[in-house]
């Protein structure tokens, strides 16, 4: 066990929420947050409610004037300084992360590494505000701003406490957005931990507030204010409809990054090898509890069963474990509710006349550990409405392109899919075709932040990362000049 990085993730734990910059304890008492890993407490944040959200929009909106008219050039600094600060911190802010949410400390720092990967790459596009000139058939020259929206409300889950929160707040501060956040209930203290980092880094008082306590008072705090002009959420699907709801009287721009269940497809001309090995890095990420994780894996029938074994023959090897223990690759479910849903989906398998080649049910660590588990054959219809979020892949044969294609389809959703060929023709219809915001063509892993994230269907609209990711936070500006001729 790595004690040593523990102790180094816990000595940035604060029980506090922050409003305006200013820290408001939980003294004892409030949300509990437990480490999925044993149970046991980790501490607590307090309980705010309505009062205290209308506290931080308040000093969103008197931040928001400076912070947003001042120089860009500045901001990119501040986002250098604040990522300079985590940089510093990797270890410890990775400790953090995989106390409160159970990910393997290693994956944990690359989550930390991704997060800041944002905030580098946006304190870029700060720079790169540009906006445009045109002449008008008016006789008239038009001129185009792009400026802040206004405070943003950024509402995050808990399966990436960091990297989910710096996708919004990095494209947010290099518009000259301010903003109120309110993280998932189960892993808040990575988001305080990191604003303090960035309070330290130099952002102005106000510029940033963290809000814990029932989501549901403080999210209709937020959607109901016309002060906040902009809400990001990501999360379910079913929590992204009513906030959507609830914003839609004030007319609040809205992203959404929502569920996936997404589908991943071999064609028997697939490098199996490979597919095996990249199915395993996009699923058991975050113990397979990941927007993007494949869902369902669809293989040509010739193959199915010797990429099921394949699968099953690694997938069994794959260290499960606390966080801290060296070489561990998966570790607990967030909370037992999630364990009932991956039992359930297993269940569902062998109920259909599926088989279960390795795993299958919860492991003899007890608690939260899940086996990681391969299943062949029996009915995809759940897989493809449901996300399992757990260590399961469930495999289903197929015959044609067409067949693999109206299957992978078959979904309200459509966030990510992959698929794995050496055709390159079938590679190019494939990925145009498929109903999926993202499709990774001989790879299991899509997400950096130079590349756009997002999803179609019911998984939400918005782009974030890439040169789109900024465009959610500025609007366009057009000014009209009639320039008198001499
Ligand atoms: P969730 O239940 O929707 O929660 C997400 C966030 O919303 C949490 O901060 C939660 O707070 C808050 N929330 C819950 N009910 C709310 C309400 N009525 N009003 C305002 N806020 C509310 O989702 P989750 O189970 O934590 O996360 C997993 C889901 O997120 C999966 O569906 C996954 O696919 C999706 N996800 C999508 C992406 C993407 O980019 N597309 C990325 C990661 C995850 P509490 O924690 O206090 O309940």
């Amino acid at each position: 066990m790595n004690l040593a990085a523990r102790d180094a993730g816990l000595s940035l734990l604060r029980q506090h929420a922050l409003i305006a910059g200013e820290p408001i304890a939980a003294n004892g008492a409030g949300v509990a947050v437990d480490n999925p890993a044993d149970g046991a407490l980790l501490g607590h944040v307090p309980d705010l409610g309505a009062a205290e959200t209308k506290r931080a929009v308040a000093a969103a909106v008197d931040a928001f004037t400076d912070w947003s008219r001042g120089d860009p050039h500045e901001r990119a600094a501040f986002l250098r300084a604040w990522a300079a600060l985590i940089d510093e911190n990797t270890e410890a802010l990775g400790a953090l992360c995989a106390l409160e949410n159970g990910k393997p400390f290693e994956e944990a720092k690359g989550e930390i590494a991704y997060a800041n990967g944002f905030i580098k790459w946006f304190a870029g596009e700060a720079e790169r505000l540009i906006g445009e000139t045109q002449d008008s058939p008016l006789g008239h020259l038009i001129l185009t701003y792009r400026e802040a929206v206004g405070p943003c409300a950024l509402i995050t889950p808990w399966n990436f406490p960091a990297a989910m929160l710096t996708r919004k707040l990095g494209p947010a501060f290099a518009a000259g957005c301010t903003a109120v956040v309110k993280p998932a209930s189960q892993t808040p203290f990575t988001a305080i931990a990191l604003a303090e980092l960035a309070y330290r880094a130099g952002l102005p008082a106000g510029a940033l507030s963290i809000v814990t306590g029932e989501a549901a008072v403080i999210g209709k705090a937020l959607c109901d204010s016309p002060d906040i002009r902009k809400l990001s959420f990501t999360g379910s699907t079913g929590v992204g409809r009513k906030l959507a709801e609830q914003c839609a009287p004030t007319l609040k721009r809205v992203s959404m990054e929502l569920g996936g269940a997404a589908p991943l497809v071999v064609f028997a001309d697939a490098d199996l090898d490979l597919a095996v090995a990249e199915t395993i890095k996009g699923k058991f990420r975050n113990s397979g509890q990941t927007c993007v994780c494949p869902n369902r894996v669809y293989v040509e029938r010739p193959v199915a069963e010797t990429f099921a074994e394949k699968l099953a023959a690694q997938v069994a090897r794959l260290p499960v474990g606390d966080a801290f223990q060296p070489g561990v690759k998966v570790g607990p479910l967030i909370d037992d509710k999630a364990l009932d849903k991956v039992e359930r989906h297993v269940a569902a398998i062998q109920a259909d006349g599926g088989r279960i080649l390795t795993g299958g049910a919860r492991h003899a660590l007890g608690g939260r550990f899940f086996q990681p588990t391969v299943t062949l054959g029996g009915d995809d219809r759940l897989f493809r409405e449901e996300e399992t979020f757990g260590p399961m892949v469930p495999v289903f044969p197929f015959d044609t392109e067409a067949e693999a294609l109206e299957k992978a389809d078959a979904s309200e959703f459509g966030l990510a899919s992959y698929l794995f060929t050496r055709d390159l023709d079938r590679a190019m219809r494939f990925s145009r075709r498929i109903e999926a915001g993202m499709c990774g063509v001989n790879t299991g892993l899509i997400s950096t932040p130079v590349a756009p994230f997002g999803g179609v269907k019911q998984s939400g609209y918005g782009r974030e990362g890439s040169i789109h990711g900024i465009d959610e936070y500025v609007n366009v500006k057009t000014v009209t000049l009639a320039l008198r001729s001499a």
